[in-house]
């Protein structure tokens, strides 16, 4: 299914015509048209994952191609103040927590007066940052793509005004527009950010000295991670989250529980099943008012920062859309079609301003597949296999149904475990806590899931990904040779045990 499309399309590339963008060679083999009336072939507005990489594919595939982007620099929300800063700090942080927590000392590494320079950390962050966000200005360049500065507004099926930061305005016909305008944090009622001390993840990636009591509110995946960066600098954190697990949505329960099990023991506090009323500030200190969910329970939490992380809404305001006939839903999405298109059929749109998880990867595969799309190529995107991923130390990572989702869906399934203590290569590090649990048709053997915790959870769940995407079995993915040592053998050996009811290494 993706090999076809692919290959085709890159085969149609190599012979295909590439003429200053005004045609293109289609996926099917047809040379379209797209200079009818319009000066470009498709304006995106966003730069992120999503509108970036759809920008480049649509230069690649000969369309004169607009990115319109309000902010200074290039990548929107996953390199400026998202995915990119938060695993900088998060592996650093790390890093300094080995030394500080004498895991290092333990391997034979022993020194003495350890300091922690907050200021040469946060550097590295923002040199990682400048690095990629530049790199993209660069491929922007080499594929001759238009990048203008300035906030974009859709003012007709065809057109785009983009004011600039002088209060000027430029606008951009086009045969089409794609929509890639992202989210923004998602304001908790009450409590006001300042991005000081009562800070969003925003705020969290730059906080300028390490906290001494900090409050998160949300244990959702951006929260335990930032959660984690600053108990590893010292911070003592205090997690308060309404449902009754942590980890967010769509994560396995056992898998959760096991999580936060290993998050706990390395210093998190957990107040779960717990609602916080608002927060107040006296001087230094910030008093955090909560309720038990269940019980009613009132209490009081002193801290010197709060980090509100209850998630994130779609960015569409002021985006023109009502001129244009174009509704959103009741939580600010853009409704699009399977082919990304909106109810204005010129109009596209992807990633977080759209429906399905709020992740890079999915909008990175929707830009390319939406634009692919417009050139009549094949649509398809299968959100069972978008993985999700957790970077705190031991990372966790998914792919597929859960066991809860399988009982509701009433799938008869099976379970394949291996824990991490019993992989050679994860007891050489000594890094061995986590887990692989593998669930397989019952009946077929088809892998319908698999949920990881380990230290490379993130790299390992890839592999279940490209095997769910060609249907493997539990038995195909037991079959193949892994090397050794290398934790991906606990992903073979749990797809052995659901397959065979035995692993080679434990039992
Ligand atoms: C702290 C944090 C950590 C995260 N970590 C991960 C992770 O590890 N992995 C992962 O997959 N996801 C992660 N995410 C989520 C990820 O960042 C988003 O899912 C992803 O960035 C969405 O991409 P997008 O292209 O849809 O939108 P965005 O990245 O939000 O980009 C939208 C862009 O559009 C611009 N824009 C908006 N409106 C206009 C307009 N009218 N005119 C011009 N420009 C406009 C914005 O300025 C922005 O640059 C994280 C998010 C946060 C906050």
């Amino acid at each position: 299914m993706l090999s076809s499309a692919v290959s085709k399309l890159s085969n149609t590339l190599r012979g295909g015509s590439h003429q200053a963008g005004r045609c293109l060679t289609a996926l099917n083999g047809s040379v379209r048209d797209y200079s009818s009336g319009a000066e470009n072939d498709l304006v995106v507005i966003g730069s992120g994952p999503g509108g970036y990489v759809a920008a480049i594919k649509a230069a690649q595939l000969g369309m004169k191609t607009v990115c319109v982007e309000k902010n200074e620099t290039l990548g929107g929300t996953c390199l400026n103040v998202g995915c990119i800063p938060s695993k900088a700090l998060l592996n650093n942080s790390h890093y300094y927590h080995m030394a500080k927590s004498q895991d290092l000392h333990k391997r034979g590494i022993e020194f003495s007066d350890l300091k922690l320079n907050l200021d040469t950390m946060m550097e590295q962050k923002r040199n990682a940052v400048k690095a990629l966000t530049g790199g993209i200005a660069h491929l922007f360049k080499q594929n001759k793509i238009t990048h203008l500065q300035g906030m974009g507004s859709v003012t007709g099926p065809n057109e785009v005004t983009v004011t600039k930061s002088d209060g000027s305005k430029e606008t951009v016909s086009t045969k089409n527009i794609l929509i890639a305008t992202g989210s923004e944090v998602t304001p908790f009622p009450g409590i006001e950010i300042d991005e000081k001390t009562i800070v969003s993840s925003t705020g969290a990636l730059s906080l300028e000295k390490v906290p001494s009591k900090l409050v998160l509110i949300g244990a959702g995946v951006i929260g335990v991670e930032l959660g984690s960066v600053w108990q590893r600098l010292g911070a003592e954190v205090t997690c308060v989250e309404f449902l009754g697990h942590v980890g967010g949505m769509g994560i396995d329960m056992e898998i959760s529980k096991n999580f936060q099990r290993i998050l706990a023991k390395q210093g998190i506090k957990f107040k779960l099943n717990t609602k916080v009323t608002g927060a107040t500030k006296q001087g230094e200190n910030i008093k955090v008012a909560i309720e038990g969910a269940k019980d009613g329970k009132q209490e009081e939490l002193d801290c010197d920062t709060v980090l509100v992380c209850i998630g994130r809404r779609p960015y569409t305001q002021n985006l023109g859309l009502d001129g244009v006939g174009l509704q959103v839903d009741n939580k600010g999405r853009i409704p699009v079609n399977s082919r990304f298109q909106s109810t204005v059929p010129s109009i596209y749109a992807i990633g977080d301003c759209i429906a399905g998880p709020m992740l890079a990867h999915k909008a990175e595969d929707e830009g390319i597949i939406c634009v692919e799309g417009m050139c009549g190529g094949a649509v398809h995107i299968d959100y069972n296999c978008v993985p999700s991923v957790i970077y705190t130390h031991p990372e966790v990572a998914w792919v597929g149904k859960t066991e809860e989702q399988l009982k509701e869906e009433g799938v008869e399934y099976k379970v394949g475990k291996f824990p991490l203590v019993a992989n050679s290569r994860a007891k050489c590090n000594n890094d061995t806590d986590g887990l692989v649990k593998i669930l397989g048709e019952k009946t077929t053997d088809r892998l319908l899931g698999a949920h990881i915790i380990g230290s490379v959870a993130g790299e390992l769940i890839n592999e279940a990904a490209l095997a769910m995407e060609y249907g493997a079995s539990c038995e195909d993915i037991a079959r193949v040779c892994h090397a050794h040592p290398t934790v991906a053998e606990a992903f073979r050996e749990a797809n052995l045990q659901a397959y065979f009811g035995k692993s080679i290494n434990f039992g």
